[in-house]
């Protein structure tokens, strides 16, 4: 179980999840605001912050940022927005996932688990494809020798695609085995990770390199021909 740090100005919400986390097995310190929120992760050090969005004082994708600069402590991010648009600079600001609100604990602790999991994996040797590189013990990619600037959850796809280099990987196969969501979870939230790692990638899903889009199956990744 963990210390989790709860940044949420709603009460209710601060209360009711503070309350089920605990339950859960966590240890919970919970804020109202965002500085205030940044004082107590750099103070208590939690093993990982949920973070509401939409706070009074300051953007929460700001205060990610903020974070990002003194902290790599896992994030996930609580949103009443549910919308690629909105979702993608805070993925970017270095979220290792999110939580479109409304959420219970018990959703939330399933994504606790699943993002400590991976904070945690030892991880085995680097995979090279064509000139992709991808090394998990670093948990750097690298393609054509220069690192790509990848956030935790793009190198978590990137590198269990790179695994099955020329396999077809299904949507639901991501869902379950890196978000670790066996029993749901939204396609769109694998193709807002797939089309930034396209980008990233320096690809387009009409000009495809390595990213391949297997219509209506999944995608793959493969060696440029
Ligand atoms: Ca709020």
């Amino acid at each position: 179980m963990a210390d989790i740090l709860l940044i949420e100005d709603d009460v209710t919400i601060r209360t009711a999840l503070s309350r089920g986390l605990r339950d859960l097995g966590h240890a919970v310190a919970s804020s109202p605001t965002a500085l205030d929120g940044l004082r107590l992760a750099v103070q208590d050090r939690p093993d990982l912050i949920v973070l509401d969005l939409g706070l009074p004082d300051l953007d929460g994708a700001e205060l990610l940022r903020m974070l990002r600069a003194v902290s790599k402590v896992p994030v996930i991010v609580a949103t009443a927005r549910d919308g690629d648009a909105e979702m993608v600079p805070v993925l970017d600001a270095g979220a290792d996932d999110y939580v479109v609100k409304p959420y219970s604990a018990a959703q939330l602790d399933a994504r606790i688990r699943a993002v400590l999991r991976r904070a945690g994996d030892p991880a085995p040797t680097p995979l090279q494809v064509g000139a992709l590189r991808v090394d998990p013990r670093a948990r750097l990619a690298e393609l054509d020798g220069a690192a790509l600037d990848l956030t935790p959850r793009e190198f978590d796809v990137l590198h269990y695609l790179a695994a099955r280099a020329g396999e077809v990987v299904t949507k639901r196969e991501l869902l379950t085995e890196v978000w670790q969501l066996p029993y749901g979870g939204a396609d769109k939230t694998v193709d807002v990770h797939l089309s930034w790692l396209r980008r990233k990638l320096g690809e387009t899903a009409s000009e495809p390199r390595y990213l391949h889009t297997v219509r209506g199956v999944g995608v793959k990744l493969v060696e440029p021909s």
